[in-house]
């Protein structure tokens, strides 16, 4: 069986260690290979080779980062079909949809091929009696990224290339279930002309993470996945005194008004909700019927929840493939049968599916329940499923407060043809990213992407202009060249004339 190894150093390395873990096809069940699960002394390793790494990176010129990053950009945009197979095989998603993720991260790159413009300091002239002032930023160092499984290429490719674009160098910690796409990244990386030691990967579990968050050479973490996980990342790295964006899981509320156009938005919630078998960070998991928009929009959804073909991510027919694990495949189910016994409708219910050919694949059919309470498990847990639960309201205000109770803050939207309620909505309700008749409101590389409340622990979002600023740290320069003449040195607070 294939085993997958850490890549240090600009080469394949064999871990330290004997622990492994499997890493499965989800949509036939079998494992398919073995991933190296790292100790403390393949992080070691890893940092090392950084940290030696990071002397002439940080270093080198704009212009050679920049023709790096272009370089790696290309190759992306050719191995695009590759990537997409390794994506599917390991998580399960259907291809088209993990074309999506590559075009998503790959924006983050064509943001750092910006850098020279991005980087920019400021200068001020004659700020006193021939003093100028100017200000630049500099690398940190080694940074560290440790990410989800569920988009195994994007949220890597969100800190990475931000991060070697500014100068650092990185180790990064992919999900232990779908680590093959970020080795196939790291060779891309290699034949874009990186130096070796720039960017480094090691698999692992907790041991490694744990390792990452202690590393007294580790500059900065980035971190994305739950929020239990967020939290303990946040607190246990900042107590070493590192920098740490953290972002963390979430309920993601779509509102719909009656004035809207129930069709249109039907369709944008059911691919939001299932698209990926709803394991998307911005995925929508409730639906908020705001009035008589209530028994039409439920009857659309169910129409179309019946219309979601599910089947392996590489036929081309298939608009759904599996979820990651057995585990997870019970929890969903699980989740629709509290739903159920604490008092929600069952409109639709995709427990009992299997896919013919692919019986012991970890699938499970789209569900919808309807009159949904925020008192439910259902709607208190992130279920990361294709669960999309609908709640009933009569108001908008009504909407946005049972948002804003909820302790999590990633993304939100709100279906209407009116600008009044939309710009209520927008202005009022505490959640980071929002969207006006547009479901999965991701923002685009030159913003940054994050979330309010549970969704963001720290007070960083990642990439874009807030992703530069946490991968440097700025000087500030004051400076003179006088003709020296005073000779009498003054005591005084420097004060400018
Ligand atoms: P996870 O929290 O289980 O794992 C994330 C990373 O943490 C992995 O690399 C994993 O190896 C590591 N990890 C797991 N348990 C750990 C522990 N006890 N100690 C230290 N490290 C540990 O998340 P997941 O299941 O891989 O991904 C799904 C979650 O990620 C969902 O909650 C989803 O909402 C969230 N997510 C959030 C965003 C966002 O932008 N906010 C984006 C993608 C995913």
């Amino acid at each position: 069986m294939k085993t997958i190894e850490h890549w240090i150093n600009g080469v394949a390395a064999p871990a330290g260690s004997t622990r492994t873990g499997p890493v499965y096809n989800p949509a036939t069940g079998e494992q398919q290979a073995v991933v190296s699960l790292a100790e403390p002394s393949d992080v070691d390793m890893a940092v090392a080779a950084a940290t030696r790494a990071f002397q002439s990176w940080g270093n080198s010129s704009l212009t050679k980062r920049t023709r790096v990053m272009f370089a790696f950009r290309e190759l992306l945009v050719q191995h695009e079909d590759e990537l997409a197979r390794i994506i599917s095989s390991e998580h399960g998603k259907v291809i088209d949809d993990a074309r999506g993720e590559i075009v998503r991260g790959r924006e983050v790159v064509e943001y750092a091929c910006g850098i020279a413009e991005v980087l920019k300091g400021s200068f001020s002239d004659q700020v006193s009696q021939d003093v100028d002032v100017h200000s630049f930023r500099q690398p940190l160092g080694v940074c560290a990224g440790i990410t989800p499984f569920n988009f195994p290429i994007m949220v890597p490719l969100w800190m990475h290339p931000i991060a070697i674009a500014c100068g650092n160098t990185f180790v990064l910690k992919p999900s232990e279930r779908d680590p093959t796409a970020s080795r196939l990244v790291a060779e891309l990386y290699a034949e874009a002309g990186l130096p070796d030691g720039v960017f480094n990967v090691v698999n692992g579990d907790k041991v490694a993470v744990d390792a990452i968050l202690d590393h007294p050479d580790i500059a900065a973490v980035s971190f994305v996945g739950s929020t239990p996980i967020a939290k303990h990342v946040h607190e246990r790295a900042t107590a070493s005194g590192k920098r740490v964006q953290a972002l963390g899981g979430a309920k993601n509320h779509a509102v719909v008004l009656p004035d809207a156009d129930l069709e249109f938005a039907a369709n944008h919630l059911t691919a939001a909700a299932f698209g990926s078998a709803g394991q998307r960070c911005m995925a929508v998991s409730v639906g908020v019927a705001v009035g008589k928009a209530g028994d039409d929009l439920v009857e659309v959804l169910e129409r179309k929840a019946h219309e979601v073909k599910v089947g392996p991510g590489d036929d081309a027919s298939s608009d759904m493939g599996p979820v990651i694990t057995k585990v997870a495949r019970e929890r969903v189910i699980n989740a629709v049968t509290s739903g159920a016994e604490q008092g929600a409708t069952v409109v639709v219910d995709g427990r009992g599916l299997t896919v013919e050919g692919h019986e012991e694949g970890f699938f499970v059919g789209p569900s919808l329940l309807d009159h949904v309470t925020p008192g439910m498990d259902a709607y208190r847990e992130e279920i990361f499923g294709p669960v999309l639960g609908v709640v009933r309201c009569d108001t908008v205000d009504e909407a946005i407060a049972l948002i804003n109770a909820n302790p999590y803050g990633n993304g939100t939207a709100i279906f209407t043809s009116g600008g009044e309620a939309a710009r209520k909505f927008q202005r009022e309700v505490k959640v980071g990213m929002i969207g006006v008749n547009v479901p999965i409101p991701v923002p685009m590389s030159y913003y940054s992407f994050g979330g309010w409340k549970d969704s963001l622990i720290g007070d960083s979002p990642i990439h874009g202009p807030e992703g530069v600023r946490f991968h440097t740290r700025a000087k500030v320069v004051t400076s003179r060249w006088p003709q020296l003449k005073s000779t009498v040195a003054d005591l005084h607070f420097p004060t400018h004339r």
